[in-house]
C-alpha cells in the first residue's frame, strides 16, 4: 500500500504538471503602499489593505487596549461565553455604519459566506438560487454545503438572469439571487438597484458580498449596498480587506440576524473572534466614514491606471473601482509579466484559471489611498517595458 504522503506527493505532482502548484511566499506590509519580500522593497499592487488601515495608529492601539482589558483569547463561542458588551456594541456599531437593523460579526468572509448560505437556504427549503457565475469560491463552497438547486447566469448580465428568472424555478417555494457588489478579480460593479427591481418583480430575495465594497465605496464608505435604500436583503462584508483588519459581517433585518445566530453553523461551533481583533475593527469604524480623500484618491488613481493601460492597447475589463486588471490572456503571459514586473519592483499578482476563465489570465492591480500618480506611473513603464 502507498503511504499517504506518496498519495500527496502524486497529488502535487499533478498540480505541478499543469503549471499551477502553489508555493508561500513571506511578505510584509511596510506602509506606503509597499511591500517587503526576499530582502527586497516592492511597489505593492497585490494586497487588499485599500485605505492602509492595517498599520493604523488607532487600529493597532485599539488592538493593544481591548488585548489588555480582555485577554487575548474570547474563550468559547458566541453562544457560550464568546459575547461580551463590547462586542455586542460592535456589532450595533456595524448594523448603524451598513444602515441595517442588525448585523453579526464572523471569523472571516470565507466563513461568513459558507455559514450564512446554508443557514438562510435552511430557512427556505427547497429554493432556487440564482448566483453569478464569478461569485467568490467561498459563496460556491455555501452553496455546495446546502447542496442548493443552482441557476448561474453570466457575469454580470442581469438580461440573462432576468430570462432566467423567468423560465427557471418557478415553482420553487423561495428564490434567492447571490452576487458581489465589486468583483475581486475584474474591479467591476453589479448594478444593484436593477437587481433589487429583479428581485422584487421576481419575488427573490437578494444576498450581496460587499467583501471589497466595503470601506472604499458607497456613502461614508458604507458599501454600495448602501446607496440602494431598503433593497437588499442580506449583505455581508469583511473587515479584512478596506478596514485593514479581520473578520466580516453580515446584516440585514433583526430576523435575519436572530437566525443566523441560531442557524449558521460557522458561527456557532466556532470561537469568537480575539479581543485584538475586535479592537481594531472597532477603530477602523471610528475612522472609515471620514476617509473621503482617501477613496476619491482611489478612485483619480484607478481612472488614471486604466487610462494608462487603455493607452498601451491592453484590456482592463469592465473596472470601475480600484481593482483595475490588466488582462493579457494567456496564463504563460501573465506569469512571465508578473515576473518581469518584479524584477522592476512592482508587485502585481498574476491571476490565472481556475481564479479567472480561461483565456482571460491578468494581472490584478489593486490600488491602495498610499499610492501616488507617480507609483501609477511606474507600474505603467513597467508595463510597457514588459510587455
Ligand atoms: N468574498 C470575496 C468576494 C472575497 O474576495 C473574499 C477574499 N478573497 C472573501 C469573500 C473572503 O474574505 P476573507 O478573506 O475575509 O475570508
Amino acid at each position: 500500500m502507498e503511504s499517504l504522503d506518496e498519495h500527496l506527493e502524486a497529488a502535487l505532482t499533478r498540480v505541478e504538471q499543469a503549471g499551477r502548484r502553489r508555493v508561500l511566499r513571506p511578505a510584509r506590509l511596510t506602509g506606503n503602499g509597499r511591500i517587503e519580500r526576499e530582502g527586497r522593497t516592492l511597489l505593492d499592487f497585490s494586497s487588499n489593505d485599500y485605505l492602509g488601515l492595517s498599520k493604523h495608529p488607532m487600529l493597532t492601539e485599539r488592538a493593544r487596549e481591548w488585548t489588555e482589558r480582555y485577554g487575548t483569547g474570547s474563550g468559547a463561542s458566541r453562544l457560550v461565553t464568546g459575547t461580551s458588551d463590547a462586542v455586542l456594541a460592535l456589532e450595533a456599531k456595524v448594523a448603524a455604519f451598513k444602515g441595517t437593523e442588525a448585523a453579526l460579526i464572523f471569523a472571516s468572509g470565507w466563513q461568513a459566506n459558507a455559514a450564512a448560505i446554508p443557514a438562510l437556504l435552511a430557512a427556505l427549503p427547497g429554493s432556487a438560487v440564482f448566483c453569478d457565475r464569478l461569485i467568490h469560491a467561498s459563496m460556491h463552497a455555501g452553496l455546495a454545503i446546502a447542496g442548493a438547486r443552482q441557476h448561474r447566469f453570466r457575469h454580470n448580465d442581469l438580461d440573462h438572469l432576468e430570462e432566467m428568472l423567468a423560465t427557471k424555478g418557478t415553482d420553487a417555494p423561495a428564490r434567492v439571487i447571490l452576487t458581489e457588489s465589486v468583483f475581486s478579480m475584474d474591479g467591476d460593479v453589479a448594478d444593484l438597484p436593477r437587481l433589487v427591481q429583479l428581485a422584487r418583480r421576481h419575488q427573490a430575495f437578494l444576498f450581496v458580498d460587499e467583501a471589497h465594497a466595503t470601506g472604499v465605496l458607497g456613502p461614508a464608505g458604507a458599501g454600495l449596498s448602501a446607496t440602494v435604500p431598503g433593497g437588499v436583503d442580506v449583505v455581508m462584508g469583511t473587515f479584512s480587506k478596506g478596514l485593514g483588519g479581520f473578520g466580516a459581517y453580515v446584516a440585514g433585518s433583526r430576523a435575519l440576524i436572530d437566525w443566523l445566530t441560531n442557524a449558521a453553523s460557522g458561527f456557532v461551533f466556532s470561537t469568537a473572534l480575539p479581543p485584538a481583533v475586535l479592537g481594531a475593527i472597532d477603530a477602523a469604524l471610528d475612522l472609515v466614514p471620514s476617509m473621503d480623500a482617501e477613496r476619491s484618491h482611489l478612485i483619480a488613481l484607478a481612472d488614471r491606471l486604466r487610462s494608462g493601460l487603455a493607452g498601451l492597447d491592453i484590456d482592463h475589463g469592465a473596472s470601475a473601482t480600484q481593482i483595475v486588471p490588466a488582462v493579457v490572456g494567456a496564463e504563460a503571459d501573465a506569469m512571465s509579466m508578473a515576473a518581469a514586473l518584479e524584477a522592476k519592483g512592482f508587485l502585481a499578482a498574476a491571476i490565472r484559471p481556475p481564479t479567472v476563465p480561461t483565456g482571460t489570465s491578468r494581472l490584478r492591480l489593486a490600488l491602495r489611498a498610499a499610492h501616488t500618480e507617480a507609483d501609477i506611473d511606474g507600474v505603467l513603464e513597467g508595463i510597457a517595458a514588459c510587455r
